[in-house]
């Protein structure tokens, strides 16, 4: 298949490799000049990219990022055709994905919004899980290119529904984290092992895949970004957006938030969003 890959970040990078591994004809593009994917062209512009394709897949940062790679000057909106499908697989708003979607619904191209979970681990070693939402005939023709990248596409229902359930699994990785990284904090300060902590946790029914990934990087203070806290805070704000349009209290969540503006304060942005778990540390007076 001829696909056009917008994005090579952390997500972007490996997932247009495997497609290009799986054989297809990929065209890549990215905002700021990167090394290239090995066998796969590199275009000057996402209408660039587009052209002549019969799938744009794109995984960019936020909304605002979605909007330009579409809809700027040079952006895929120049180079639609009908017939062609557009896949989102970043994380963005619920509500600005239908908008979008009808926009481009005028030149007869579909819309699939397909974020992603399985974080870098997941995108490099294809096993990503895609939330999905849109039309059952385009994720039919989709399905090549879901088992190129992942393990699973779930079709959770129409446009905008794979989004909107992306945001409420993030809601419950902020929160699971912040758990995990409360009570290891008290745990330490009382004494406990932190190693005894996570064989408790191992063995009882409180582990989870998130604290599972985690453990291994807090363990060694290594706060690399595999899942940067700048867009883990981005997704605690679309959702906060979310719930105040449809009527919805999360309390819990509107505190976790604070964590995340205090770590943004602190300049952690670009750390992994694990780098909470340091504020914490400090206020338990464990770190200077
Ligand atoms: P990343 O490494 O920060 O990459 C972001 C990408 O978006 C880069 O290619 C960046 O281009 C591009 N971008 C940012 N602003 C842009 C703009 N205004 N116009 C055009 N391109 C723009 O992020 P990532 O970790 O790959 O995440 C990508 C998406 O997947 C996000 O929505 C994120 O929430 C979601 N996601 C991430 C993970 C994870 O664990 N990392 C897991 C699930 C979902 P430059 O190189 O020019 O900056």
């Amino acid at each position: 298949m001829r696909i056009a890959f917008l994005g090579l970040g952390i997500m972007g990078r490996p997932m247009a490799t495997n497609l290009v591994k799986a054989g297809h004809e990929v065209c890549v593009w990215n905002r700021t000049a990167r090394q290239h994917v090995d066998g796969a062209r590199t275009a000057v512009s996402p209408a660039d990219a587009a052209k002549e394709c019969e799938v744009v897949w794109m995984c960019v940062a936020d909304t605002a990022a979605v909007e330009r790679v579409m809809f700027g000057s040079d952006g895929v909106e120049q180079a639609l055709h009908e017939g062609m499908i557009v896949v989102d697989s970043s994380t963005i708003s619920p509500s600005a994905t239908q908008k979008f979607a009808e926009r481009i619904a005028a030149k007869g191209v579909q819309w699939v919004d397909a974020p992603v979970t399985g974080s870098k681990i997941g995108a490099e070693n294809a096993q990503l899980i895609f939330i999905v939402g849109g039309t059952p005939e385009a994720i039919e023709f989709l399905q090549p290119l879901f088992k190129a990248m992942g393990k699973l596409a779930i079709h959770v229902g129409g446009t905008s529904k794979g989004q909107a359930a992306k945001l409420c699994m993030n809601l419950q990785i902020a929160m699971i984290y912040e758990g995990f990284a409360e009570g290891m904090t008290l745990a330490r300060k009382l004494g406990v092992d932190p190693q005894k902590f996570i064989e408790l946790i191992q063995a009882s029914m409180i582990r989870s895949g998130v604290v599972e990934y985690k453990i291994p990087f807090v363990m060694r203070h290594d706060y690399s970004p595999n899942f940067p806290l700048r867009l883990m805070h981005k997704d605690i704000h679309l959702l906060l957006e979310a719930a105040k349009e449809a009527r919805v209290k999360l309390p819990a969540l509107e505190t976790v938030d604070e964590i995340y503006e205090l770590s943004s304060e602190e300049g952690w942005d670009d750390l992994d969003y694990a780098a909470t778990i340091q504020l914490l540390e400090r206020w338990a007076g464990l770190v200077k």
